[in-house]
């Protein structure tokens, strides 16, 4: 900590953004992000932008050699060493390392969403005698369902080819020069197969939905109006967004 370049005026914001002193250790670190990270999570109404912000700062100064570059030259310095780029990791990949995916207990909505659709909202307008009387109401919506004719995998065979551009593994590493004579490695999604690690040939491809393993289905919900609903009020069906 001793002979820090003494500051200039924009190498102070991450710290200010995550509450902590230009001295604080990792364990600081680590407290003042989980406490404004949850703070800030736009799944408890947060700031998308602001938690995006108080994410770079943690990934900067949570690795010595950002924060270094970042306490001698501020912010310019890293978008240089970054390939002018700037780029940093998903906000929510970052929170999701550091919770383990668990941070809002069981009803963290992200587990949720994995495991059905994502919840679709339609607006029905009624009239006002329907309220009063009560009345069933036609929706047709459309959605993605899982192709029944490859179940979802998307090709004929059924066993989609190794992808070439990452042996499977749907990660690939990639070297850059990050400026001051320092090369980082990183892992990045494969742009081949999008991080499946899978590839299906054109002739493996299914004809049903074309590789895309959903296809659109076209349906029509009845919605009972009961008698003095309210304005807004929301009509729940279970199972029914898209699947993928
Ligand atoms: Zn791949
Ligand atoms: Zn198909």
């Amino acid at each position: 900590m001793f002979g820090r370049v003494p500051r200039r005026s924009n190498n102070t914001k991450y710290y200010e953004v995550l509450g902590v002193s230009n001295t604080a250790n990792q364990d600081e670190l680590k407290k003042a992000y989980r406490k404004v990270a949850i703070k800030n999570h736009p799944d408890k109404g947060g700031d998308p932008e602001k938690f995006k912000e108080l994410s770079q700062a943690y990934e900067v100064l949570s690795e010595p050699e950002k924060r270094d570059i970042y306490d001698k030259y501020g912010e310019d310095g890293l978008k240089e060493g970054m390939g002018g780029g700037g780029d940093f990791h998903n906000p929510f990949e970052i929170f999701e390392q550091f919770f383990g995916g668990g941070a809002f207990g069981a009803s963290s909505s992200r587990v949720r969403r994995q495991k059905r659709g994502d919840d679709v909202v339609h607006t029905l307008k009624v009239s006002l005698e329907d309220v009063y009387n009560g009345a069933t109401k036609k929706l047709s919506l459309s959605r993605n369902v899982l192709c029944s004719k490859c179940k979802g995998k998307g090709s004929k065979s059924g066993a989609p080819g190794t992808c070439y551009g990452c042996h499977g593994v749907g990660m690939r590493a990639i070297t850059r020069q990050i400026g001051l004579g320092m090369i980082q490695q990183m892992n990045t999604v494969c742009p081949e197969c999008r991080g499946s690690g899978e590839i299906i040939s054109d002739r493996d491809r299914c004809p049903s939905c074309r590789a895309n393993k959903v296809v659109q289905e076209k349906k029509v919900l009845e919605v009972h109006i009961e008698k003095g609903m309210q304005h807004g009020q929301k009509i729940v069906f279970q199972g029914e967004a898209d699947e993928a």
